[in-house]
C-alpha cells in the first residue's frame, strides 16, 4: 500500500495511492494518520474521493516525526570519498523535525555556508513504539514503510563543527516523500538514485549498506524510544556534490518514486 500526505481546500489530510491506468493516483482519503493506526496499513479505514493525480495534489512531507534519526557514513564507498575510516558501528545523529521539507518546496542554501551537498536516502517509517529491540527479535514489525529523503548538508560546516547539528539542521534541509509505501522490501535491494538538474550524481543499492536495517533499528532502540511516526535516514551512497541556487534535485528510491526539490539562495 502506497499513502502521501496532502492540503486539499486547507485541510491537512492522508490519501490512498493507487495505479490508475499507469498513473499514480489519489484515489481514498484515509480516516486517520497511519502511523497512529498502530498496525497494519491494509486495515485503515477510508473514503471515497475524487480522484487526484498525485503530481497536482498539494503534496506535505509523509511523516511527523517526533525525530528524525540518520545514519552516517553507511555506504563504504561514501565514506572512503570523504575520507572516512568505515565505521564499525552505525554512527548515529538527529535532524530537528523543523528541518522537513514537503516535495517540490524549495531548499534555503543559508548565507553561513559556501558548500551545501544533497544526500539521496532511503528512508524508513516506525510503525509503533520501539524500545530496546532484543537480538534474535525481528525488526520488520516495527516498520510502517519507506520513503525518499534528502539528506541536506552544510559541509563546510559539518567539517568546522565538532558535531553536526548546526550543518545538518537548517530549516528545509530535510526534504522526504513524495509517498511511503509498504511494497518494497529493501533487504532485498532496491536502487537509490540521486540526480541534479537530470544528471545522475549517485547510484546506489540498499544490498551494500555497511549496517542493515535490522542493526540499525536495533541499535538506535538501545539508545533512544522509537514512536510512530518517526523517520530514519539510512546513510547515503558516494557521489555527494555541491549545488547552488537554481539547481534542482531529484532523489529516487525503486518502488518508491521521485522526491524533487530546488535550491535557492536565502
Ligand atoms: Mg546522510
Amino acid at each position: 500500500m502506497k499513502y502521501c500526505r496532502f492540503e486539499l481546500n486547507g485541510r491537512d489530510t492522508y490519501g490512498l495511492v493507487e495505479l490508475v491506468a499507469g498513473k499514480e493516483v489519489v484515489t481514498r482519503f484515509l480516516a486517520s494518520a497511519p502511523e497512529e493506526a498502530g498496525g497494519e496499513l491494509e486495515d485503515l479505514p477510508s473514503k471515497r474521493m475524487s480522484p487526484l493525480a498525485l503530481v497536482e495534489a498539494a503534496l506535505l512531507a509523509p511523516v511527523r516525526p517526533s525525530k528524525i534519526v540518520c545514519v552516517g557514513r553507511n555506504y563504504r564507498e561514501h565514506a572512503a570519498e570523504l575520507g572516512n575510516e568505515v565505521p564499525t558501528e552505525p554512527l548515529i545523529f538527529l535532524k530537528p523535525p523543523s528541518s522537513l521539507l514537503a516535495p517540490g518546496g524549495n531548499i534555503r542554501r543559508p548565507q553561513i555556508s559556501e558548500r551545501t551537498d544533497y544526500e539521496g536516502e532511503l528512508g524508513v517509517v516506525i510503525s509503533k513504539r520501539c524500545h530496546k529491540v532484543a537480538p534474535e527479535e525481528d525488526v520488520r514489525p516495527y516498520i510502517l514503510g519507506y520513503t525518499c529523503v534528502n539528506d541536506f548538508t552544510a559541509r563546510d560546516l559539518q567539517n568546522k563543527d565538532d558535531q553536526w547539528t548546526r550543518a545538518k539542521g537548517f530549516d528545509t534541509f530535510c526534504p522526504v516523500g513524495p509517498l511511503v509505501t509498504n511494497e518494497i522490501d529493501p533487504w532485498a535491494g532496491v536502487s537509490v538514485e540521486t540526480r541534479v538538474n537530470g544528471a545522475i550524481r549517485q547510484q546506489g543499492n540498499t544490498r551494500d549498506f555497511i549496517f542493515g536495517l535490522d542493526v540499525i533499528v536495533r541499535f538506535i532502540s538501545q539508545v533512544m524510544t522509537l514512536f510512530p511516526g518517526d523517520l530514519i535516514a539510512t546513510g547515503t551512497p558516494k557521489g555527494v556534490d555541491p549545488v547552488v541556487a537554481g539547481d534542482v534535485i531529484e532523489v529516487s528510491v525503486e518502488g518508491i518514486g521521485t522526491l524533487r526539490n530546488a535550491v535557492v539562495d536565502e
